[in-house]
Parts: structure tokens; C-alpha cells; sequence
């Protein structure tokens, strides 16, 4: 390759490794994904390399379709990929600091052109992301509910939909889904979905080019428009400025907008007031980290899909050790299947164990019971020595069974373990008291908010 094609596939390549590993997940990319190094391309054959023949195998079967869709996007001179088998001596150094690129996607077009540089929108639906294949549970229930309503309403039901949770909790996988429903039901329709990110990135190339009369065009010819992360855009003024623009331009000729963000819209820091209100007017659904139960339906669902066949017990285990997001849970059933495939026989749990020793050890809450009884003791002025008491008041009961609630959530600990924490009480005592929060959290929005805020205190 001549030296500038070479650095400019290598860039190509580290984009399509971004994605991989946002694709498949850290655990997955760091298996099987990461080892692959680039090694020329050929006349439109481009080769890969890995270390070994099992290796290669492997992301043959399982990843080459999808590095051939990637790289296609990237470079339509790729007209085959090949998987090589190359010592690890014989290597070129990998192609490293990878940086996620920020995507974008038109769904449906118009008939006409967008006057804006139509690369720039040259991303894709993750095929994956679509509500047959999402799990919907007591966390997601309400986002699910609104993002399908979205989907399937023939006029605008609220506006905005404004998705909120942290990180790995679905909202791209919801937005997406809205995508591909909506080009479902009406293939007319024009759809675009962006990261605030790359709305910023438009948004500042326009205004560089003196072309922002375009820029705005764009957005304004389009029935559906999606803006994910926008917790991005906070603090940055001239964006949040014009995107406030595009926004009310929008809502006003009753378009639908959906927004997702990490933290609500009155948590969302550096956004400007009446970006603000305006983004709390239609229906904010929150998607709350989830649920053991949660995990395991998301667990069998994707095992079956995959065709694995996994020890309910292995499932089980997972479900209840990888508790950070569902991204993480995703990366840790691939590399199990990854390593039943390999040895040809039924993982146990030893063998889970043993494969996902890294993921557990970061997925070990350091969070203890006695800290979140002590935070939540002082949260609600009550003597520390009430979590442990009898004492049946509603002022000290309620807290205690907050504090309970907040145990079964973010420790590994289980019910009957919290029960002795907390002055010798029965599991029953802490079922009861998880159930009777979860209720109450639905209706009561000071008691979800104290818990929020506590949850937060606790996780940094
Ligand atoms: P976020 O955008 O909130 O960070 P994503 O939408 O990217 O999270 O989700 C991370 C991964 O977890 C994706 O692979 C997604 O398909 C998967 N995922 C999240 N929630 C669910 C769910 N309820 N059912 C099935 N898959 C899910
Ligand atoms: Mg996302």
C-alpha cells in the first residue's frame, strides 16, 4: 500500500474496530476481536490476521459477516476479507486508541437529497437494536411502552420522548428500534437518528463552511428525529443554541422527537433553562438499572437466540454477578458461549468462574450494606441504630426499608444475608420491604426521587 492509502485504512480499520467493541461489547472485543491486526489490503482483498487457527475459526463463524458489513461502510474498494494465521512475532504492531466514532443514520429518505454532505450520515440501524429483541422488564416497562408508542402512533403521542438512564441500559437499542418500526410501517417516512455528538460535529462543520442555511434544512425536512446522548451538548452553548432552533422548529410543525441522555432533564447539567423546560414537556421515561429478574430474561433470551445451550445455574449466576449494565452481561454470556463452542461440551459454573474472572472482579460492588445503611440513615435523620432496631414507627420503618431495597440492588448479597445485616430479620421481612419500595417508587415521585439521589451517592 502506498503510505497515505495505508494511513488512511488504518483509520478506516480503527473505526470499524470502534465499533466492534461497541458492537459486541468489552469482553467479547477483548477475546476474540482485539488479537485481530490489520495486514494490507490488495486489490480489493483485504487481509486480517489473528494468532492462531482456533482463533480464527472463531471469528469466522461468528464475526466476519459483520466485519464485512463495517468494513464495506468504510471502504467500497474491500471487496473480500480473508482471516490469516500469523504468529504473534511476525506482527506489526496492533492498531490501538480506537476511539468510538460518533454514528449517524438516515433511515428513510425523501426524495430529494439532503444539500448536506450525505457521508457524514453514512452509519446504519444496528440490525440487532429492535423491539422483538428487547426484553422489557419492571426497569424498562415505561420506556419500552413509550418507545413503541412512538413507533406505531399515526400522530405525534408526546413530544419529546426524552429516554433517561445510565449507561448500557438500552436507550440506543429503543431508538433504534423506533427506526426500523417506523420504516416498517411506513417506509416514507424520513428518520434520522444521531448522537448529539454528531449533531455537534454537523453543526460546527456548517457554521466553519458558512453553510448553516443547509444544515438547517436538513433537519427540518424530517418526520422523526433522534438525538442520542445529548448530555453531550451541555455546556456547549452555540450547539445547545441551534439545536433549541431545530427543536421548537420541529415540535412546531408536529414532528416527533426523541432524546435520550444519561440523567433526567432537570439533572442534566449546563443546559440551558428553556432547553431544559422544553425537554421535560413531553413524556421523560426513565430506565432504572436493572433487575435480577431482568437480567436473567435478558440472559435466556439471548442465549436462545444464539442457539446456546446454557445450564439455567450458569444463567443464574451471571444474572446475579454481572449487575453493571447490560452490555457487560451481553459480553460475559458471549464469551461463556465462546468457550462451550471451544471445548465442546456444557460450561459449569466453575468454568464460568474461571472464564470471567476479570468481568466478575470488576462487577464486585464495593458498596457494603452497613454504608448504604449509613447513608441512608443520614438521609432520612434517623439514628443508624434504627436499621438494626425493632422499632415498627412508619419514620424509622419506611427508611429501613429503603435501605433494604438499595441493598438488594446494588450488593451481590442475598435477601437472607440483608435480613441478619439489618438486626436478625427474616428474608420474608426484606422481600417484603423490595416489593413494598418498588411499589411506592412507582407512585410516589419524592420517595423515587430520595432514592435516585441516594443510589448516586452511593455508586461514586
Ligand atoms: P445505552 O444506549 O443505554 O448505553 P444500549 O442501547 O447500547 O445502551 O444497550 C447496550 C446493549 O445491551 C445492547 O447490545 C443492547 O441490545 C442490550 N440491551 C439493553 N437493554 C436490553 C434489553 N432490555 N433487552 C435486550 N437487550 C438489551
Ligand atoms: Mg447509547
Amino acid at each position: 500500500m502506498a503510505e497515505r492509502d495505508e494511513s488512511a485504512v488504518q483509520a478506516q480499520w480503527a473505526r470499524v474496530r470502534a465499533r466492534l467493541r461497541e458492537e459486541f461489547g468489552e469482553a467479547a472485543f477483548r477475546t476474540w476481536l482485539k488479537p485481530l491486526t490489520l495486514k494490507d489490503l490488495r486489490a480489493g482483498a483485504l487481509r486480517l490476521a489473528v494468532p492462531t487457527r482456533f482463533m480464527r475459526d472463531w471469528v469466522q463463524t461468528n464475526y466476519s459477516d459483520r466485519l464485512r458489513t463495517l468494513w464495506s461502510g468504510e471502504n467500497g474498494t474491500v471487496r473480500s476479507i480473508e482471516i490469516v494465521i500469523e504468529s504473534v512475532l511476525a506482527r506489526a504492531a496492533p492498531v490501538d486508541g480506537a476511539q468510538a466514532e460518533p454514528e449517524a443514520i438516515v433511515v428513510a429518505d425523501g426524495a430529494e437529497e439532503p444539500p448536506i454532505d450525505r457521508n457524514e450520515f453514512g452509519g446504519r440501524l444496528d440490525p440487532r437494536f429492535t423491539f422483538e429483541n428487547f426484553v422489557v422488564g419492571k426497569p424498562n416497562e415505561l420506556a419500552h411502552a413509550a418507545a413503541r408508542r412512538v413507533a406505531e402512533a399515526s400522530t405525534v403521542p408526546f413530544n419529546p420522548l426524552f429516554l433517561y438512564g445510565s449507561v448500557g441500559l438500552g436507550k440506543t437499542h429503543l431508538m433504534h428500534a423506533i427506526a426500523w418500526q417506523v420504516r416498517r410501517r411506513e417506509p416514507g417516512k424520513r428518520v434520522i437518528y444521531l448522537s448529539a455528538e454528531k449533531f455537534m460535529f454537523q453543526f460546527v462543520k456548517a457554521v466553519r463552511f458558512k453553510d448553516t442555511m443547509a444544515f438547517k434544512e436538513q433537519f427540518r425536512s424530517v418526520d422523526v428525529l433522534m438525538i442520542d446522548d445529548v448530555q453531550f451538548l451541555c455546556g456547549k452553548d452555540s450547539t445547545q443554541e441551534e439545536f433549541f432552533y431545530t427543536f421548537n422548529a420541529l415540535v412546531d410543525q408536529n414532528r416527533q422527537i426523541v432524546i435520550s441522555a444519561d440523567k433526567s432533564p432537570s439533572d442534566l447539567e449546563g443546559l440551558e433553562e428553556r432547553m431544559r423546560s422544553r425537554l421535560g414537556w413531553g413524556l421523560v421515561a426513565d430506565i432504572h438499572p436493572t433487575t435480577y429478574e431482568l437480567r436473567l430474561g435478558i440472559l435466556q433470551t439471548k442465549a436462545e437466540q444464539m442457539g446456546f445451550a446454557a445450564p439455567t445455574k450458569v444463567l443464574e449466576f451471571l444474572a446475579h454477578k454481572i449487575t453493571s449494565n447490560v452490555r457487560e452481561l451481553e459480553g460475559a454470556l458471549n464469551r461463556i458461549a465462546a468457550h462451550a463452542s471451544l471445548v465442546g461440551r456444557s460450561v459449569s459454573l466453575e468454568t464460568a468462574q474461571e472464564v470471567l474472572h476479570d468481568l466478575l472482579r470488576a462487577n464486585d460492588r464495593r458498596i457494603t450494606i452497613e454504608e448504604i445503611q449509613k447513608r441512608v440513615a443520614e438521609h432520612f435523620s434517623i439514628r443508624l441504630a434504627d436499621m438494626h432496631s425493632a422499632r415498627r414507627a412508619r419514620a424509622v420503618a419506611r427508611p429501613r426499608q429503603v435501605a433494604m431495597y438499595l441493598c438488594k440492588q446494588l450488593t451481590p448479597r442475598s435477601l437472607p444475608e440483608i435480613g441478619r445485616k439489618f438486626g436478625g430479620r427474616d428474608h420474608t421481612t426484606v422481600m417484603h420491604a423490595v416489593r413494598k419500595i418498588e411499589e411506592l417508587r412507582a407512585i410516589d415521585p419524592n420517595l423515587s426521587e430520595d432514592i435516585d439521589l441516594l443510589r448516586r451517592m452511593l455508586e461514586t
